[in-house]
């Protein structure tokens, strides 16, 4: 499609974006590119592939034509310049601060962060000499109270862990820009089509595409995107002479695709935690129809945690949606059309009738996933906090009654018949 011509809408690009049919064989669908790698024309443009000269395919490590596709379309979904495709959420977290950071740098991250996110930067992070201070996001100048001359970037979730608070991207992206540092948003429960964290000031958003992008539960996938607003001319990290290219500098050759070309062809390279193109095809099955699902997600999932809210059996529900939530006035500003599908509430009983809960649902899996079409749950103090005591709990805003839904694409009916008898199982 020539998009100079017109300004196609989000379901046009969900569908076309970044893909012509197959000029060769004619073929509709994207073809998955199963290879390792691509037949040089010539040793001179082989030698120049290399050099960085000229764009274009070498090694199924670095690019691939069918992830390119799936790149091209997220990044037009998300207004992006451009977009890099991982083999993980983790992975694309990694591969972004990766590319920003040298020892001795820290970052100021929400602490309403996915659990694998928090180990990353508390332990791993560390182990490179990057620290992190995670701050409470619900006051946004946490953010700025944080900052020391060694912060080199600022990171939060649109949509939090684990109770769905909702980040105040525009006065983080305020703060980023004051200290010449980029913001970075994992916008894994929004997606593009509930919130677009770049038209709100984000420099950088990573997604983990397991979860609603790809939207079926089958492959583990991720993505990082540039919004090519940010100047890294003082960012020595992106600026400075790269001595793994004959001191190329990537901000000054490339521009507003200098950080995410520096990421693939040397982070990623480097780590090499890329995808497979059979994953790739997957994630842009998920694509196509990720409008019609999110909209159904979150019209379940309101009406989930409203039947909930008024449950006899419920504590507490904690949706961005409900308009007694603190962060339904952010909810209407960044996800107008609804703050996701992921949400927590407290089951009245504590650990036990948590467990009892979980072992009665019948539709419901139990697992460790978010962003299926089908509906998943989990109680932490069970299972991925089960470690802790009642008090520690606590501490980490999980208490023992907290289980944590994400709602699925299920008959609304069947849904809520489905939680009320496993409430009322809970007194058995
Ligand atoms: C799942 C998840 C991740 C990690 O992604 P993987 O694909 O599991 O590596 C990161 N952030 C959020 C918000 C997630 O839900």
């Amino acid at each position: 499609m020539n998009e100079s011509k017109r300004a196609f809408g989000f379901e046009t690009r969900m569908l076309h974006a970044g893909h012509i049919p197959d000029a060769v064989t004619g073929a509709r669908a994207v073809p998955i590119y199963q290879t390792t790698s691509y037949v040089f024309d010539d040793t001179d443009f082989a030698a120049q592939l290399f050099e960085l000269k000229q764009y274009g395919n070498i090694y199924t490590r670095i690019m691939n034509p069918t992830t390119a596709v799936f790149e091209e379309r997220l990044a037009s979904l998300e207004n992006a310049t451009g977009c890099l495709a991982t083999a993980s959420g983790q992975a694309a977290q990694f591969i972004a601060l990766a590319t920003l950071l040298q020892p001795e740098d820290e970052i100021v991250a929400s602490a309403h962060l996915y659990g694998g996110t928090y180990t990353q930067f508390s332990h791993t992070l560390r182990k490179l000499c990057v620290k992190a201070h995670f701050v409470d996001p619900t006051d946004p100048k946490n953010f700025e109270r944080a900052l020391t001359p060694k912060t080199r970037a600022l990171y939060g979730e649109t949509i939090g862990n684990p109770r769905g608070s909702i980040l105040d991207i525009e006065a983080a992206a305020e703060i980023a820009k004051a200290r010449r540092i980029p913001l970075i948003v994992d916008n894994t429960f929004a997606t593009p089509w509930l919130c677009r964290p770049i038209d709100f000031g984000a420099t950088i958003v990573v997604h983990s595409a397991t979860k609603f992008i790809g939207g079926h539960g089958t492959s583990i996938a991720g993505a990082l995107l540039e919004s090519g607003n940010f100047d890294y001319s003082h960012y020595p990290t992106v600026s400075d002479p790269s001595p793994s290219y004959h001191n190329l500098k990537f901000y000054e050759t490339f521009g507003h695709y200098g950080f995410l070309m520096k990421a693939r062809a040397e982070t990623l390279r480097d780590v090499g935690a890329c995808i497979s193109p059979f994953n790739s095809f997957l994630l842009i099955q998920g694509l196509e129809t990720l409008s019609l699902r999110m909209e159904r997600h979150v019209q379940n999932a309101l009406a989930v945690a409203q039947f909930l809210k008024s449950h006899p059996k419920v504590e507490w529900v904690s949706y961005a949606g409900l308009p007694d939530s603190p962060y339904h006035a952010l909810a209407k500003k960044y996800t107008p059309k609804g703050p996701g599908a992921v949400f927590a509430f407290g089951v009245r009983g504590g650990r036990e009738a948590g467990k009892k809960f979980i072992e009665a649902l019948q539709i419901f899996s139990h697992l460790a996933n978010v962003g299926d079409a089908k509906s998943l749950v989990i109680h932490p103090a069970s299972t991925t906090h089960q470690q802790l005591s009642d008090e520690e709990l606590q501490k980490c805003g999980v208490g023992p009654e907290l289980i944590r839904l994400s709602i699925g694409l299920e008959t609304l009916e069947d849904l809520l018949w489905d939680l009320d008898q496993a409430l009322l199982a809970t007194s058995r």
